[in-house]
């Protein structure tokens, strides 16, 4: 049986790395590693400039409250601490480290003394907290907190290998190369949760990873089972999914756990699963390099740190100046303005595309009243009238036609013929919002 939810759209997939198997980076001269890659409070430098280092390190931590370490992903030596704004507007601190090219790990990095089969509940998290591991389907939130707040609150895991947005192919190469980390670590996600039993939910366009996992979860992991879920824009956001597997609703302002549901990335998991069985902290990720400006689109794994401009050149360059360079998704995405702009925990996709590749995805007119937007939003709300509030200022009325329960999926400003860049109305929206509060 194939699930679905209300709402949401069907958008031309452009999955065309699907069949590119992820290749190593050659490690970069230069990584600019940020301090705040993850919600929550930035970390501070444990390192200073001309200080050596090693791949696997902490050179960031913060304490208290929701924090996260961040790693060095090459062994070289502290060129600069340097401060520059990030593709979110916000300020934030890179240590610069210049690559000695001796890849030499860290001696910290070591297995835990039980196999993970029998690693303790205490273990599991404290290795996902000591390897700095955060949700990497883009929310960043740190993945040994939203563990700790689930635990005792939830009956149902689900991992999400949804990857609704068009072009990424990231988390479907990993469940087709390497999915025992994913089904190992979904294992011991539930160990943690007090679960007998995980759910991966995979979108009905990866026939070949769906068959590869059930006959993994047949054979080998009896405790997990494979759902799959109608291929459809925004599935793979966590409500969505929990709705079309679940059927449960999960009212604005609430959390999953608050339905009894807790939802991890795929990628995520294969992440607890290295750091639980090979200590290896979370310094490099897959990045789907994709857009009809660069040469040869593949998937890349890819030191955290690197600059786009690597990323670009390993895929042959560009065939032309793209109109828009995104971090991530067309959907959901955020503008890159800047090539050394670097590949963060978050980063699942670098996408080059050309002003008409970009058309359908944002504009600016007239409303002409066609009440699209209203038939596909997942969250059945009036995108409409939160553009036309927060237009005119007032964000009252945003706010009463449910700005702050938008999930920023970009499904109306999509499918608006009036090319209205509506999510960016509610964006602007949520920020006055969230200022008037504090
Ligand atoms: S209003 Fe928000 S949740 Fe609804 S379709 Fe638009 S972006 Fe998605
Ligand atoms: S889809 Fe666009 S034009 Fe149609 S009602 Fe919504 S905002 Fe207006």
């Amino acid at each position: 049986m194939k699930h679905s939810f209300r709402g949401g759209i069907h958008i031309r997939e452009h999955k065309n790395t699907a069949t590119c198997a992820v290749i190593p980076l050659k490690p970069p001269a230069r990584v600019a590693i940020p301090l705040s890659q993850h919600i929550g409070i930035p970390c501070g430098p444990l390192v200073a400039v001309g200080d050596t280092v090693k791949k696997g390190q902490v050179i960031g931590r913060a304490e208290g409250g929701l924090v996260c370490p961040v790693h060095s992903s090459v062994s070289g030596k502290v060129s600069a601490i340097r401060t520059r704004r990030n593709i979110h507007g916000m300020a934030v601190t890179d240590i610069v480290i210049d690559n000695d090219g001796q890849d030499t790990w860290d001696e910290s990095i070591h297995p835990l003394a039980a196999s993970p089969n029998e690693a303790t509940v205490e273990e599991i998290l404290a290795a996902t907290e000591a390897a700095g591991i955060s949700g990497m389907g883009g929310a960043s939130f740190p993945t040994h907190a939203k563990l700790r707040s689930a635990i005792g609150r939830v009956d149902t895991l689900l991992i999400n290998c949804a990857e609704c947005e068009p072009y990424i192919t990231a988390n479907h190469r990993l469940l087709l190369e390497d999915p025992h980390a994913v089904l190992g670590g979904t294992l011991l996600l539930a160990r943690v949760l007090g679960l007998s039993c995980g759910c991966l939910v995979v979108e009905d366009n990866k026939p070949d990873a769906i068959a590869l996992l059930r006959e993994l979860c047949q054979q080998e992991y009896p405790a997990l089972t494979v759902a799959v879920v109608r291929t459809k824009y925004p599935q793979g956001d966590e409500r969505q999914l929990i709705r079309a597997v679940k059927g449960r609703e999960l009212p604005p302002g609430k959390l999953p756990a608050d339905v009894g549901c807790v939802v991890f990335n795929a990628e995520t998991a294969a992440s607890v699963f290295r750091a639980v069985a090979y200590g290896r902290p979370l310094c490099e990720r897959i990045v789907t390099v994709d857009g009809d400006c660069v040469r040869e689109p593949n998937n890349l794994l890819v030191p955290i740190g690197t600059p786009v401009s690597d990323l670009i050149a390993a895929c042959g360059g560009l065939t032309e100046e793209p109109a828009r360079m995104v971090s991530g998704g067309p959907m959901m995405g955020f503008a890159i303005w800047q090539e050394d702009e670097p590949v963060t925990k978050g980063t699942s996709a670098l996408l080059l595309l050309s002003k008409k590749a970009s058309a359908g995805y944002e504009g600016a007119h007239e409303c002409i009243r066609c009440g699209r937007c209203v038939g596909v939003c997942p969250m059945r709300l009036l995108p409409n009238y939160i553009a036309a509030y927060t237009r005119a200022g007032d964000y009252e009325n945003a706010a009463a036609n449910g700005a702050m329960s938008c999930v920023e999926c970009g499904s109306c400003a999509y499918i608006c013929p009036a090319g209205i860049p509506i999510v960016q109305y509610v964006r602007a929206a949520k920020a006055v919002l969230r200022q008037k509060k504090s």
